[in-house]
């Protein structure tokens, strides 16, 4: 007897459709295709069925025409089929791993076919009963939006944030917009204690078939590190720009930010007014903080600015600084390469891509140096970074807007972590 419904997904097109290179890395090792019952399909399994569903993914450097051909195809459904995909379609966006389906009735006719574009939208190309040829067209395909509420918790089971996250059944994304939001408070690297605690409100998209589709940004989210408690909430300017505060209604963004690296990079050599230097061999200042990092990370501004120097310097490689206001100055040297348009004159915003790291100039090994200068002087930046006053508070005339809002959303943060409300997009 032929099975009357065949579905065989990869766990690989699963990971590439949540569109996340980091959860791809989590998934188990993938060894061929499984066969399944997608979730769709369950509803309808009872019913006598006139066709077959193949569902299959993308191998690498596939035609369209090469990647249908396999599942032989009567050649006049083929030819018409690949016709419609192509001419609606840029066959060059076709993306190895991504889902496709093909619903084939028994006599080897296709009834439709379907390619996941991404994890929000499908080309589709169906017909009617009779027609030679196919309509294609790109769809939405269909999900809800929810509030829901994310808690997670630091242990012996689950020792750091992803761990904890993936426990909750939530994604690395949280983790990453949590290390954004306490980048200046919480060291998510090494400072993360057993008994550490976090609660998070955040929007998060589902398709109608269960598939994992993105989070919004993060609402409210409150972190209990070490025994203190730090919170955040998001809040939108009537000119549409937004940022994170605390409850009182002081920002999160500093005037530095904590390193121009991102996450908590290791300090390979801190400032100093006399060190031995590890290519020259004798005894001067180490004008900055060494921070190890591979070649090509990325390194930001730490504050906004205007570039005053990029270009190569003796001893510090290719080098940027940028101006900022106070009479404050940072500077960035041994990068690999200089970011496009970052010469002297631009504006630069805080954490803005000003080079890579790299180990141009006399460095012995890939890193960073990061220096800063007040009113001309060399100043040690850690200990200039922390001394710098929190952000700038909500003005007086949002401020009520404000309360109200963190009012709202603390209170949906205390509710058990589960959806809060549901609408449909
Ligand atoms: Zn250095």
């Amino acid at each position: 007897m032929t099975p009357r419904t065949q579905i065989v997904v990869g766990l690989t097109s699963l990971a590439l459709s949540a569109g996340l290179a980091l959860v791809r890395d989590r998934l188990p090792e993938h060894t061929g295709n499984v066969i399944t019952d997608a979730p769709r399909r369950l509803a309808d399994v009872l019913l006598p069925r006139d066709s077959d569903v193949i569902s299959s993914v993308v191998p690498n450097g596939a035609t369209v025409a090469g990647m249908l051909g396999k599942h032989l195809l009567p050649e006049s459904e083929l030819s018409a089929l690949v016709q419609a995909v192509t001419s609606n379609f840029d066959v060059r966006k076709l993306r190895a791993g991504n889902i496709y389906k093909i619903d084939r009735l028994f006599d080897g006719r296709i009834r439709s076919f379907e390619y996941e574009i991404d994890p929000t939208r499908a080309l589709r190309a169906s017909r009617r009963e009779g027609d030679i040829a196919f309509a294609a067209e790109v769809v939405e395909l269909p999900r809800t939006t929810t509030q829901v509420v994310v808690e997670g918790r630091i242990d012996r089971d689950a020792p750091s944030i992803s761990e904890s996250l993936e426990r909750a059944g939530e994604r690395l994304d949280l983790a990453l917009a949590m290390a954004d939001i306490f980048s200046g408070e919480i060291d998510f690297n090494s400072g993360l204690q057993p008994g550490d605690s976090y609660r998070l409100v955040v929007e998060k998209s589902v398709r109608d078939d269960g598939l994992f589709v993105g989070y919004g940004p993060v609402k409210a989210a409150e972190f209990v590190n070490d025994g203190r408690t730090l919170a955040a909430m998001r809040f939108a300017f009537p000119d549409g720009k937004a940022g994170y505060f605390d409850t009182d209604g002081r920002s999160l963004k500093r005037f530095f930010l904590k390193t121009p690296l991102k996450f908590e990079p290791r300090i390979t050599s801190r400032f100093s007014r006399s060190r031995m230097h590890p290519v020259l061999k004798y005894a001067r200042a180490h004008n900055g903080v060494d921070y190890g990092a591979p070649t090509g990370a990325p390194v930001v501004s730490v504050s906004n600015g205007t570039v005053s120097f990029a270009g190569w310097t003796n001893g510090g490689g290719r080098t940027v600084r940028v101006r900022h206001t106070s009479g404050y100055e940072s500077e960035y040297m041994h990068l690999s390469a200089i970011a496009a348009g970052i010469t002297p004159g631009t504006r630069v915003g805080q954490g803005d891509l000003l080079g890579l790291v790299g180990q141009t100039g006399l460095a012995s090994g890939p890193h960073l140096h990061y220096g800063l200068r007040r009113n001309g002087q060399y100043v040690n930046p850690i200990a200039e970074h922390q001394n710098l006053p929190p952000g700038e508070p909500v003005p007086a005339v949002l401020k009520a807007a404000f309360d109200a809002e963190r009012n709202t959303l603390f209170a949906a943060m205390r509710q058990p972590a589960r959806a809060l409300s549901a609408n449909d997009e």
